[in-house]
Order: structure tokens, then sequence, then C-alpha cells
């Protein structure tokens, strides 16, 4: 699926890719919900039913990414809310082995992430990955999300890259997309990343079940 001699970065994409999306899912559609009905007295639907709406107002804008906006706009301790789950953050299968390989294989290896600087704290504090890492990067250092077309060329203020030579994998299929459009050659989405949910539809990106599948060897 990928010609390791024909990359040399590899830009990892954080939730839903090296991590289980179930944390993000489940933070989301049922602690957030909950907490936000027991502060107003609402039952869980009607939380659900005043949120939802607000989540896809703002989906793949860098607010919708923003502890800060969250914290403001719910009036929660989303920082807060989060240890308190934080006990589900899981690395997907393969995840160590895979990157430990790659630096064995002598590639970049790259966070690019578009979540907030708290929520990667959260997660490199709870994940062995830190030290799996060659660069961390979120994108509110750069202030726009991955989703925009600008991104991938703003990237290179932080990270310098060669387009042909770098493979991102990402679940973000609006991410694939306008890293695509930009040029960077190698895509790969991800089928399952909540290990609690079915199958993504990838459109027509090439996609893994699983990182054994990429392994690089040597
Ligand atoms: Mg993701």
């Amino acid at each position: 699926m990928l010609d390791w001699s024909k990359i040399d970065s590899v830009f990892l994409d954080m939730d839903g890719t090296l991590l289980d999306l179930h944390f993000d899912n489940h933070f989301w559609l049922e602690h957030v919900p909950q907490r936000y009905a027991e502060k107003h007295g609402l039952s869980r639907q009607d939380a659900l039913n005043k949120l939802i709406p607000l989540f896809k107002s703002i989906e793949g804008t860098i607010n919708w990414y923003c502890i800060d906006h969250w914290t403001k706009e719910l009036d929660l301790d989303i920082a807060l809310l989060k240890e308190e789950v934080k006990h589900l953050i899981q690395v997907h299968p393969f995840v160590v082995e895979f990157l430990e390989n790659l630096a064995k294989a002598g590639k970049r290896r790259v966070l690019v992430t578009n979540a907030h600087q708290k929520s990667l704290d959260l997660k490199m504090n709870n994940t062995p990955l830190s030290g799996l890492l060659d660069h961390i990067i979120s994108a509110h250092q750069l202030g726009i999300p991955k989703e925009e077309h600008n991104f991938w060329a703003e990237l290179k203020t932080l990270e310098n890259y060669d387009p042909q030579r770098t493979v991102l994998i990402d679940d973000n299929l609006a991410a694939l997309n306008s890293a695509k459009e930009y040029g960077i050659k190698h895509l790969l989405a991800i089928y399952k990343p909540d290990s609690q949910a079915g199958l993504k539809d990838v459109g027509s990106f090439q996609a893994i079940r699983s990182f054994e599948e990429i392994m690089p060897t040597g």
C-alpha cells in the first residue's frame, strides 16, 4: 500500500488515527451532555437536542477544536471534564510498534493535530506517544485547521517537508482532501477511528484497518 522508499515524512493525526476516537465520541456525546443536563436541570435528551446543533454549526473550524471556546460557550470546565474520563484514552493496536519501526527506518514522525494544546497535553500525559514522535504540531499554533487549503503551506513554517515524499494518515476526510489539493502525494484514511463503532466510509481514499498493514521493515 505504501512504498516506504519513496517517503521521508510521516504526518500522523491524533484522535481517531493514533488514538481511539471512542474517548472523544464518548466525551462529546455522553459526558458533556450529562454534565450540561445536570447543570441546567434538563433531561439528557434535551441537553443533546441543544448541544448537537451547536456542535454541528462550527464543525471543521478552529473553534470546534478549541477547549477555551467550549468552556465559555457551555459554561463548563471542559478540560476538567476531560480529566474525569481520561481512563478511556487508548492507543490503537500496533501504533507503538509502527512508530518504533518508523524511527528504525529513518522516517520523520510528525503529529499534526487539530486538537487544542490542553487536549493534546492530556493525551500525551496519558499515553506513551510523546516519546515516539519527532515533532508535535497543533493547528492552533497556526490558527487554522487542517481542513483549510492554506494549512499545508503554512505548516512549512513549523516543519520543513517535501509534499512529494510525505504521507498523511488521518481519519478526517476533509483534512485528507485539503492535503491532496495542496499536493501531498501519499494519503491514507482510517476505516475504524472509533473501536466501538462500525467501519467508516472513506470515499475514494485508500485506508487501513490497522497499522500492522503498513508496518515499515528494515
Ligand atoms: Mg482525527
